[in-house]
């Protein structure tokens, strides 16, 4: 065999928790670690360590990954009430890719692998739609009332200089009523923008992006305007150098063409929009454990991770000795997304074109017909075994071996 490939600048790896923590090591084992000199920047993620370090290692791992670029991670518990108990919690830690997300100011997109044998419930989304969500205001950070018989509801906003500005939102007569206050900023549509924009320009995809403006002349006006303006000055130059467009319409006439398409672009959505589409497209499209997600910053930060969570039905049936069949491709795309961009930055085509490859040998072990027991239950393919978690991986090494000889 040919020499490993040699990495210049760290990755971050964030490892994580219950069965995906199982899934990590045997990725780096099988399918890595025999090609790669692997260079990473270790962090623990796993709820124990969290736990001993206050959670710093969280915010440790986040402000390398803002120092070296790129970062993968494995899915990692949000604590709830049964995990206190269960992992002796001093505090109920936030979820880390919250903090994480804050410390990077980034935007989640989320992309569906597609294999052969596995139709969409739209069958003609032959390509991946990849969703962008704002996850910044709206209706996630509101204030809301309910509201008495008889009472008046303004909007009250008092400027620097002590001065207010008032307007009406409803007079309530004859009956009780509920009211709500959302806000967002400037900055943060502005930085949710550049990160669609870039993300476009990196994948070569088209971005599509929709509000109700013609409803919500102010607030959702605000959005199109930020995004339209930033092109313009920005972006409009690259987008056409590389035949991409950037295309604006109406949320209801989005939603029509998203179901009439082939997919193959990006859509950009308002946080409340992105929150209900992305589980749409998901279900469309098959499966969680088909579907990959990355972080990226307006400065072009990038942190891989699978879209699923730690998978903890699994896990249990693991630590009784049980055999599993989970479905590492997600987090194998997170390993191979992550060191594919470590490769474009540092010029190192041997990584990119190993990533390439790990990819290809993986929906070809699908294509094949070796898969695990949620994909053996959605293809179509007419002879096709299911294997467990690791059998499925030696499988995808058997070609990979063979794509690097
Ligand atoms: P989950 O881990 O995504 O799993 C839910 C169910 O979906 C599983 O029980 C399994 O169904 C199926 N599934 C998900 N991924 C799969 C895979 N790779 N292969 C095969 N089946 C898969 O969600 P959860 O059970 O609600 O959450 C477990 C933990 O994950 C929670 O502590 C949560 O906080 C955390 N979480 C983390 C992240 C993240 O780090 N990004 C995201 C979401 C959740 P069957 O049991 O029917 O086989
Ligand atoms: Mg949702």
């Amino acid at each position: 065999m040919n020499e490993k490939i040699k990495m210049t600048t760290p990755l971050v790896e964030m490892d994580g928790d219950e069965m995906t923590r199982i899934i990590w090591k045997m990725i780096k084992d099988i399918l890595i670690l025999p090609y790669v000199d692997l260079n990473t920047e270790y962090y623990d993620l796993g709820l124990v360590h969290r736990n001993e370090t206050d959670d710093q290692v969280t915010f440790d791992s986040a402000e390398a990954t803002k120092k070296y670029g790129v970062a993968v991670k494995c899915a990692t518990i949000t604590p709830n009430a049964a995990r206190m108990p269960e992992y002796n919690l001093k505090e109920m830690w936030k979820s880390p890719n919250g903090t994480i997300r804050a410390i990077l100011d980034g935007t989640v997109f989320r992309t569906p692998i597609i294999v052969k044998g596995i139709t969409p419930y739209i069958p003609t989304w032959t390509k991946p739609i990849t969703i962008a969500r704002h996850a910044y205001g709206d209706v996630y950070k509101n204030t809301e009332m309910r509201v008495a018989n008889d009472s008046k509801a303004e909007l009250v906003v008092t400027k620097a200089d002590g001065t207010e500005e008032r307007a009406l939102i409803h007079e309530f007569k004859d009956t009780d009523g509920i009211i709500q206050g959302l806000h967002n900023t400037d900055k943060s549509i502005s930085s949710f923008a550049r990160a669609c924009f870039n993300f476009a320009i990196d994948t070569k995809q088209d971005l599509w992006f929709a509000t109700k403006d013609t409803i919500s002349k102010k607030y959702d006006h605000r959005f199109k305007d930020i995004f339209a303006e930033i092109y313009e000055n920005e972006y409009k130059e690259k987008f056409e150098a590389l035949g991409i467009e950037y295309f604006y319409t109406l949320i209801d006439d989005a939603v029509a063409r998203v179901i009439r398409s082939n997919g193959g672009y990006i859509w950009a959505c308002k946080n409340y929009d992105g929150d209900v589409m992305s589980d749409m497209v998901a279900t469309a499209y098959g499966s969680l454990a088909m579907m990959t997600s990355v972080l990226v910053s307006p400065d072009g930060v990038y942190e891989y991770e699978a879209a699923h969570g730690t998978v903890q039905r699994h896990y249990y049936k693991h630590l009784k000795g049980e055999k599993t069949s989970t479905n590492s491709v997600a987090t194998i795309f997170a390993w191979s997304g992550a060191l594919r961009k470590r490769g474009e930055l540092d010029g190192n085509t041997a990584l990119s074109d190993y990533a390439d490859k790990l990819e290809r040998a993986t929906i070809q072990t699908i294509e094949e017909g070796i898969m695990t027991g949620d994909l053996a239950a959605l293809s179509s393919i007419p002879n096709k075994t299911t294997v467990d978690t690791e059998a499925f991986l030696v499988a995808v090494n058997e070609r990979l071996a063979a794509l690097m000889k």
